[in-house]
C-alpha cells in the first residue's frame, strides 16, 4: 500500500482506496551521471504540460588527468539528442542555475549541449528561471547570453507559483558558504501527485531539506552528496546521511544522482543508505530501468580497456569525427 494513502485526513484516504485516481503524471531522466553523463535534466509530463527541467549536458572535463574518453562523449551526444527531442513540443522549460550542466550553452564545449541545436526550440515554451543576483559572475554571464541569443528575457522564477509548478526561493549549491551559489528547485503537481526537482543541493544543507518536506511530494530527485571530493569532510558526510534519511522517509520515492555519482565511492554510499532506509533510494539509472553506467568514475578504466586514438580530441572539437558510428558499438 502507497505511503501516501496514510497522509491527509482518514476521509480523503478512504475516498481515494474506493475511488482510486488516474496517475497522469510521467518523469523521465534523461541525463545524470549514472546514465554516463554530468546533468540532471528531466522531463515531467502532466495531464496539461510537458515541463523540461536543467536541459544541459557535461562531461568531467579532465578527471584524473584525462579528457573525457569517447564512450563518454557518445552518452553525451545521445543525451543532447534526447533533449533536443523533449524541446521539441516542451511547454515549459526550468533552468535551476546557470552552470554548464545544466542548460543549453552560448560557448559549449564539444561535450556539452550548444543553444544552436535547440535554439528553435527555445522560443514558444514559458520560461522558468533562476535569478541570477546572488550568482558568481560565470553563472550572471552565462544567463544574459543565453537571453541575448533567445532573444528573450529570462524571467526570475525564484518563489513563483503557475498552476501545477511552484519554484523555491534561493537554496544553498551544496555548501552554505556563500562562494558555491545557490539553484532554485522545482515542485510540480498532478492528480494528487507531487514531484520535486530539488536540483544541485547535494544534501549538504537543511534548508532545501526542509522546504522539500514541506512541499509533501512522493518523489523526489536531488544531487547526492559529492563523495568523490577530497574536501568533504567526515561531519560533512555524516550530517548528508542524516538528511539522506530523514528526507527518504517522507517520500516514496528518492533518486539521488549526480555529484553524487561521479565515483565507485559515491555509488557505495548511495547502496548503504538505500539498505538502511525502509523506502526507495535510487540513482537515475535504476529508476528508468537501465544498466548503472558510471562512465566518469570509470573514465580510468576506458582508457585502458579501449585506447584513444592520438589527437582524437582535437578532431572530435573540430567535427570530423561521428562519434555515434565510430564508438557506439563499443559501449555495451
Ligand atoms: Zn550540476
Amino acid at each position: 500500500m502507497s505511503q501516501r494513502l496514510f497522509r491527509g485526513s482518514i476521509g480523503w484516504d478512504l475516498q481515494e482506496l474506493i475511488f482510486p485516481k488516474e496517475r497522469t503524471m510521467q518523469i523521465e531522466i534523461l541525463g545524470a551521471e549514472s546514465l554516463g553523463v554530468r546533468g540532471l535534466c528531466t522531463v515531467v509530463r502532466t495531464k496539461d504540460r510537458k515541463v523540461v527541467i536543467d536541459p544541459g549536458v557535461a562531461l568531467g572535463f579532465r578527471r584524473h588527468g584525462l579528457l573525457p574518453h569517447p564512450v563518454q562523449a557518445v552518452a553525451s551526444e545521445r543525451t543532447r539528442r534526447l533533449i533536443e527531442k523533449a524541446l521539441e513540443d516542451a511547454t515549459d522549460i526550468v533552468i535551476s542555475h546557470f552552470h554548464g550542466d545544466h542548460h543549453p550553452l552560448v560557448d559549449a564545449n564539444p561535450y556539452q549541449l550548444s543553444i544552436e541545436r535547440v535554439a528553435k526550440f527555445c522560443v514558444r515554451p514559458r520560461l522558468w528561471t533562476k535569478e541570477t543576483k546572488d550568482l558568481s559572475y560565470n553563472q550572471a554571464y552565462r544567463a544574459k547570453a543565453l537571453a541575448n541569443r533567445l532573444g528573450r528575457t529570462l524571467p526570475v522564477a525564484d518563489g513563483m507559483s503557475d498552476g501545477q509548478l511552484t519554484f523555491s526561493l534561493p537554496v544553498p549549491h551544496g555548501r552554505k558558504d556563500g562562494r558555491s551559489g545557490s539553484v532554485m528547485m522545482t515542485r510540480v503537481e498532478d492528480n494528487g501527485e507531487v514531484f520535486v526537482h530539488a536540483s544541485d543541493i547535494q544534501m549538504l544543507g537543511d534548508e532545501a531539506i526542509r522546504q522539500i518536506i514541506a512541499w509533501q511530494p512522493n518523489i523526489v530527485i536531488a544531487s547526492g552528496p559529492p563523495i568523490y571530493l577530497p574536501s568533504l569532510t567526515f561531519d560533512e558526510q555524516e550530517n548528508a546521511l542524516r538528511r539522506t534519511l530523514q528526507l527518504a522517509k517522507r517520500v516514496d520515492t528518492l533518486i539521488l544522482d549526480h555529484h553524487l555519482m561521479r565515483s565507485r565511492k559515491g555509488e557505495k554510499w548511495l547502496n548503504y543508505v538505500s539498505s538502511l532506509s525502509q523506502h526507495k533510494v535510487i540513482c537515475a539509472a535504476d529508476f528508468m530501468g537501465c544498466r548503472r553506467n558510471l562512465l566518469e568514475a570509470d573514465r580510468r578504466l576506458y582508457y585502458k580497456r579501449l585506447p584513444v586514438p592520438q589527437g582524437w580530441h582535437e578532431a572530435y572539437a573540430r567535427g570530423e569525427i561521428d562519434v555515434l558510428s565510430d564508438w557506439f558499438n563499443k559501449v555495451r
